[in-house]
C-alpha cells in the first residue's frame, strides 16, 4: 500500500510529502532510506487515490464542514463519532483543515486527517471494516538563530532592530523577556546600565513546527558589550543539576530570588519609609513595591521556601507569605486567587506559580504587593541578591569550556537551520549580519 501512495505521488507531481498518511508523520532522519520505487514515465502510473482537503470556515460548525466536504452522510457520521472521541468539535478554530482520501476506484475511503492545532492531528485510518482514529503529535525539529545589533535607545529597540535570520516579533519579545526578568536580572539594569553604541550578541535554540513555526526557544548564549564591559551568560548543565546559566569564566548567574515575581508593565510604588496611601489619606512607609499587571498574571515565588500563609490576609487581601532560608521571607498580596492547591506548609520552589493578580483587599486596581523581609524586617527587594548558584568546577571545566567556544562559533555562523526552517529560509538567510 505505502509503495501504491509513492508511486501515486510521482504521478501526481510534487505531493510526495504529503502523500500517505504515513510519510511525513515517519521519522525520516535516522531511517536507513527507503527503497525508491522505480521511475516510471507519469503516464502509466494512473493515481489509485485522491486526496481532498477542506478547512473550518468562520463560524462554521464541524458538522456543516463534513456536509460540504464531498462525504455521504454514513461517512460523516462515522468520522464525526470518531472526531468527538478525541476533541470537542466546538473547540476547533477556524483554519483547522480537513483533508481524506479516496480510492479512485469504486470512490471508497480510505482516511482523514484533521489539524487540531498547532501541535496535534487527528489521523482516522480505515483497518478492515473498522475506523480507527488516534491523535498524533506534529513532529519538531531544532534550529539555532543568532541574534546581533548595536544599542540606540533601549534593550527593546536594540533587539526589535537586530540582524538576525527571519525572526518573527514575537520571538524577539519573549527573547527581551527572558533577558531582562530572567537571564541577566541581577546583572544588568537594562533600563538604566544600556548607552547609545553598546552592542550584544545573542545566540538562541528553537524548536520548529513542520510549517517553520516556533514552538518554543530558549536562550543558549548572550553576550552584552556595555560600555567595553562584557557581561556573558552561557546555558549549561551540571553533571547532576538542571541547567543554569554561567557567566564566560564558569560563575553561576543564579540568585537565591527572583528579581521580580512576575511580568509587570510598571511599577506604580517603590519600596519606601514615607508614601501618601491613596485610600488610607496619610503618609506612611511602603514596605514593599506594587506591579501593575493584567488581572489573572501569574505570580511566581521569588525563592524556594515553605508556605506560611495562603488566604485572606485582611488588608492584604488574598496573601501568600514564604519562609526562605537564612532568615528571609516574602509576602505577596492582593492576589484575586491563590494557585490551586496551595496550602500552608507546602514546599515550593522558585519560579513556581503560587497565585494570580487581582485587586482583593485594601487596593485601588489590580496590582501585586510585593513584600521581602531579612529576619522580619522589611527591606528593599532589590538590596538582596545572595548567589546561590555553584560554579563551573573541577572535570566540568573542559566541557564547560567547549560549550562556550562552540556557541561563540555558532554565533560567528550565524545559527544553523533545522530541516524544518530550512524549507522556510532562503539559503542565505540563516547568517547572521546580512
Ligand atoms: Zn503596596
Amino acid at each position: 500500500m505505502a509503495k501504491a501512495y509513492r508511486i501515486v505521488a510521482l504521478g501526481m507531481l510534487g505531493v510526495v510529502g504529503v502523500a500517505g498518511a504515513g510519510s511525513f508523520l515517519a521519522p525520516s532522519t535516522r531511517e536507513a532510506p527507503a527503497p525508491r520505487p522505480a521511475l516510471l514515465p507519469v503516464a502509466y502510473a494512473a493515481p489509485v487515490e485522491q486526496r481532498f482537503q477542506d478547512t473550518l470556515r468562520e463560524g462554521e460548525t464541524l458538522s456543516e464542514l463534513l456536509e460540504r466536504s464531498r462525504l455521504d452522510a454514513d461517512e460523516a457520521s462515522a468520522l464525526l463519532a470518531q472526531l468527538r472521541e478525541h476533541q470537542d468539535p466546538r473547540g476547533l478554530r477556524p483554519g483547522a483543515t480537513l483533508s481524506y482520501r479516496r480510492a479512485t476506484e469504486g470512490g471508497e475511503l480510505r482516511g482523514l486527517e484533521m489539524k487540531l492545532d498547532a501541535d496535534r492531528r487527528l489521523v482516522v485510518r480505515r483497518r478492515g471494516g473498522e475506523w480507527d482514529a488516534e491523535v498524533e503529535e506534529v513532529p519538531t525539529g531544532h534550529d539555532t538563530v543568532a541574534l546581533t545589533g548595536k544599542v540606540e535607545s533601549s534593550l527593546y529597540q536594540a533587539v526589535m532592530a537586530g540582524r538576525g535570520a527571519d525572526v518573527p516579533r514575537v520571538e524577539r519579545e519573549r527573547i527581551v523577556d527572558l533577558l531582562a526578568d530572567r537571564i541577566f536580572a541581577w546583572q544588568i539594569d537594562f533600563s538604566r546600565d544600556l548607552q547609545p553604541g553598546d552592542s550584544y550578541r545573542i545566540l538562541y535554540e528553537r524548536e520548529v513546527r513542520p510549517d517553520g513555526s516556533a514552538r518554543s526557544w530558549r536562550v543558549l548564549g548572550a553576550l552584552f558589550d556595555l560600555g567595553g564591559h562584557e557581561h556573558s551568560a552561557f546555558l549549561f548543565r551540571a553533571s547532576d543539576g538542571g541547567e543554569d546559566y554561567y557567566d564566560r569564566t564558569g560563575e553561576s548567574l543564579r540568585r537565591a530570588f527572583l528579581r521580580a515575581p512576575l511580568e509587570f508593565r510598571r511599577i506604580t510604588s517603590a519600596f519606601s519609609t514615607s508614601r501618601f496611601h491613596p485610600i488610607l489619606k496619610r503618609s506612611r512607609p511602603h514596605y514593599g513595591i506594587d506591579y501593575a499587571a493584567a488581572p489573572g498574571t501569574p505570580i511566581h515565588a521569588v525563592g524556594d521556601g515553605v508556605v506560611v500563609q495562603a488566604g485572606w490576609g485582611g488588608g492584604y487581601g488574598n496573601m501568600v507569605e514564604i519562609r526562605h532560608r537564612q532568615g528571609y521571607s516574602s509576602r505577596y498580596g492582593h492576589m484575586r486567587a491563590v494557585a490551586a492547591g496551595l496550602h500552608r506548609g507546602d514546599r515550593v520552589k522558585q519560579g513556581q506559580v503560587i497565585g494570580y493578580v487581582g485587586s482583593t483587599g485594601l487596593a485601588t486596581g489590580p496590582h501585586l504587593h510585593y513584600e521581602f523581609r531579612e529576619d522580619g524586617r522589611p527591606v528593599n527587594p532589590g538590596s538582596v541578591k545572595y548567589i546561590t548558584g555553584e560554579p563551573v568546577t573541577g572535570g566540568l571545566r573542559a566541557r564547560f569550556r567547549e560549550m562556550v567556544s562552540a556557541r561563540l562559533a555558532a554565533l560567528d555562523r550565524g545559527g544553523s537551520a533545522s530541516r524544518y526552517a530550512a524549507a522556510k529560509r532562503s539559503p542565505n538567510a540563516a547568517r547572521a549580519g546580512d
